[in-house]
């Protein structure tokens, strides 16, 4: 009997990536229609305080490998590690984003035990026994209509980004099983020798641990101060669909409704009003600070920390205030 709709985890030193959450918000509509569990396959080195975000986010079930040998990703012990988890609980379907490690990861396991993988899907459709799904080839220009033709396990990867994030109305505590780390010393065939921080200027905005987003109160007179705020912060630029619309950012870096859902330990919002339809897609980030020179704008009702002020004024402020600071400390 198949045991259930695994996802494989991922995280960076914030926690668990919004990759991970996306993948709970498509599974939980699958467990759900295949009558199954939703679990998450968590590995790592001291990743056991992920388990409450996981939950929140719908996972009935978690299988644990934790451990000091785990403190850096290393494709061979996943390989092995999640290869074993399967031959012995055998899933129904373990999904993971097409990630960089997602893409590398499933088809390397599907080949070492020979189990059916579909990369880059779109659509997962069909019923328990006649699973289907839609996959995009050659980067969007053309869909397939998919089907495993052998038995599962399934593998599939869904790419980050495409799915909104939600949270189930119930949760519940989820079970642990936790696994032992047993690897051979020859398991690591390449090692990381270092690890180089990405551009905040140039990294997907539902990435960015800071975020500085851009409304419509910021204009030409404001935009160059908000771009010299965001590099001394170190900031990724987001903003609101009005912000798109007047050519400040990129689509891509649309926070709401109908564009990116984003998690950062901090976002700065800048001149935003506060609609529904933005603040549904910023509103659990960790720490929001917005400045907005009208005191009922809504933005401040989702706020923890608000500033009532021209843009003009605060951000030429605050951008002294970093600099003295900064100038005093080195
Ligand atoms: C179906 C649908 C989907 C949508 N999807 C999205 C979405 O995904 N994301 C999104 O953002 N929007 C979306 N919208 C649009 C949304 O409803 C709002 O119109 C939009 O979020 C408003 O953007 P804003 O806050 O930048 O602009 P405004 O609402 O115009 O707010 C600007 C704010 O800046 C303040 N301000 C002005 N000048 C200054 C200054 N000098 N100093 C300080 N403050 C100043 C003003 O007081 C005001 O509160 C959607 C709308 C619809 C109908």
């Amino acid at each position: 009997m198949s045991q259930g709709i695994w996802i494989f985890e991922e995280h960076d030193n914030r926690g668990t990536k919004n990759v991970t959450l996306e993948l709970l918000s498509e599974g939980q509509k699958l467990a759900r229609r295949l009558k199954e569990e939703l679990c998450v396959c968590l590995l790592g080195y001291q990743v056991e305080n992920f388990i409450p975000r996981l939950a929140e986010f719908g996972a009935e079930k978690i299988y644990l490998a934790d451990g000091m040998q785990l403190s850096e990703y290393n494709l061979d012990a996943y390989v092995s590690i999640l290869g074993g988890l399967i031959e012995i609980y055998q899933p129904s379907v373990l999904m993971m984003g097409a990630t960089p490690t997602g893409s590398e990861l499933g088809p390397r396991i599907a080949a070492r035990y020979g189990l059916p993988c579909i990369t880059e899907i779109k659509k997962i459709g069909g019923s328990s026994e006649n699973f289907q799904v839609t996959k995009s080839v050659y980067n969007d220009r053309l869909y397939a209509d998919v089907k495993p033709a052998s038995a599962r396990p399934l593998i599939i990867t869904l790419p980050p980004g495409e799915t909104d994030i939600v949270k189930p109305k119930k949760t519940a505590e989820p079970a642990v099983i936790k696994t032992e780390i047993k690897l051979d010393e020859n398991v690591k065939r390449v090692r990381y020798n270092k690890f180089i921080k990405g551009d905040p200027k140039t990294i997907r905005v539902d990435e960015a641990d800071l975020i500085l987003a851009l409304g419509n109160g910021v204009d030409s007179e404001t935009l160059p101060v908000a771009h010299e705020l965001a590099d001394l912060l170190g900031a990724t630029l987001g903003g609101t669909r009005v912000a798109v619309d007047k050519g400040l950012i990129p689509f891509e870096r649309q926070i709401g409704l109908t564009g990116k859902t984003v998690l950062p330990n901090m976002l700065i919002s800048c001149g935003i009003s506060g609609a529904y339809e933005f603040t549904d897609g910023m509103k659990d980030s960790k720490m929001i600070i917005a400045i907005n020179n009208d005191g009922k704008a809504r933005i401040f009702e989702v706020a923890n920390l608000g500033v009532k002020g021209d843009l003009k004024e605060i951000i030429p402020a605050v951008i002294n205030k970093i600099k003295i600071h900064k100038q005093t400390s080195s």
